[in-house]
């Protein structure tokens, strides 16, 4: 079967045409992703308003592009997935009032998304991997260790008591004046500085408990950067390089623990994962944290390619698949979501999904 995925539900105008190919594995027939960072960049993050008026704007060319790029018509396919939340309103109501305006005129399926089950499900897109897996999101809104044991089933192990990550980074690039969005621009100056310069907390290490934060750490940045003002170009490498290094830490801390009650709660399970998503999982340093982390303790690696870790269509046309092929459709009378966590996402009768 052939999927339209459609999202919108932050910065980027998206859609996609995600099938299977003969042996059974997913294929991307397109990704077509407009980014509204221009649009966004004066204000320093995304408003809201400016959102929902571009969405409206490209969602018709970007949808025919999807399918231009596919090299399909509306004909061809045989559901259409579309983001319902989380995220912006204006963007949400877009794309979904998109989505069921073709589903009814065609006459298919509609499958109504959660985007964070868009990142959970791509390792399984990009990856052959069976359920059961344990996932870190790291994104501009979310930063969650979650167990995926199967369709509709996710169970939230830790997340962030403050910031997410991602967040943390476009903060801290903002009070270092530099470009939006800040975790490329922090990446960058790293490169150049020395990550033990400034002492940095490292928020909740050794605790037991499998949550994050990150605000301690932004504002240690911000209380150095004062106090070292006007700071040089080396002042702001050093402090992009600590800050890197601490949300690097935290991370490899966090994750070390987590993969070891994965471990123990699937004591059988030959080949256990640990899969990546999300913006900051293009991080250099974190994925190398990650790495660390994974090595030692004998587990797989799966960070999908950055393309499908940010924002994009195909996640949500693979999650729209899914849910598809286990009968798991929408009414066209589904809501949008700003507010939607996954755990609340509806799950299959147990049993399905391998
Ligand atoms: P959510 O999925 O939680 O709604 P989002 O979709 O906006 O949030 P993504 O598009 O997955 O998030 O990722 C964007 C975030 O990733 C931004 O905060 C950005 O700064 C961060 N990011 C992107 N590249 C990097 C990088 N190289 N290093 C660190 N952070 C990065
Ligand atoms: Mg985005
Ligand atoms: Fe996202």
């Amino acid at each position: 079967p052939l999927v339209l995925g459609i999202e919108t539900s932050c910065d980027e105008t998206a859609a996609s045409v995600v099938g299977r190919g003969a042996d059974g594995r997913p294929v991307v027939l397109s990704n077509v992703v407009l980014s509204q960072i221009e649009e966004h960049a004066a204000f320093g993050g995304v408003v809201p308003e400016i959102a929902a008026r571009a969405h409206a704007e490209s969602i018709g060319p970007i949808v025919e592009a999807g399918l231009a790029e596919a090299g399909v018509t509306l004909d061809e396919i045989d559901a259409v997935a579309a983001t319902s939340g989380p995220g912006l309103v204006g963007g949400l109501i877009v794309g979904a009032l998109v989505g069921k305006a073709i589903a009814a005129s065609r006459q298919l399926p509609f499958l109504a998304v959660n985007h964070l089950e868009g990142h959970a499900l791509t390792p399984r897109l990009t990856d052959a991997l069976a359920y059961p897996y344990l996932l870190l999101l790291v994104s501009g809104g979310h930063t969650q260790i979650l167990l995926v044991s199967g369709l509709g089933q996710y169970e939230r192990w830790g997340t962030t008591i403050d910031d997410a990550l991602g967040e943390a980074f476009d903060k801290t690039a903002k009070l270092l004046e530099l470009p939006h969005p800040g975790g490329p621009s922090v990446e960058r100056m790293a490169r150049e500085g020395d990550a033990k310069r400034f002492d940095l907390p490292r928020p909740l290490r050794g605790e037991k408990r499998l949550d994050f934060s990150f605000s301690g750490l932004k504002t240690a940045v911000r209380q150095i950067a004062l106090a070292h003002a006007p700071l040089s170009e080396q002042d702001v490498a050093d402090l992009c390089a600590g800050f890197q290094r601490a949300a690097a830490e935290s991370v490899r801390d966090r994750v070390t623990l987590a993969l070891a009650r994965f471990r123990e709660a699937y004591p059988g399970l030959e080949h256990p994962v640990l899969a990546a998503a999300g913006g900051v999982a293009a991080n250099g340093e974190i994925r190398a944290a990650l790495r660390e982390a994974t090595e030692r303790q004998g587990v797989r690696l799966v960070s999908p390619p950055l393309a499908l870790c940010t924002d994009n269509g195909a996640m949500i046309a693979y999650a729209g698949l899914e849910r598809l092929e286990a009968g798991l459709t929408d009414p066209l009378s589904a809501p949008v979501r700003p507010r939607w966590p996954l755990d609340e996402t509806a799950a299959p009768l147990v049993g399905f999904g391998k």
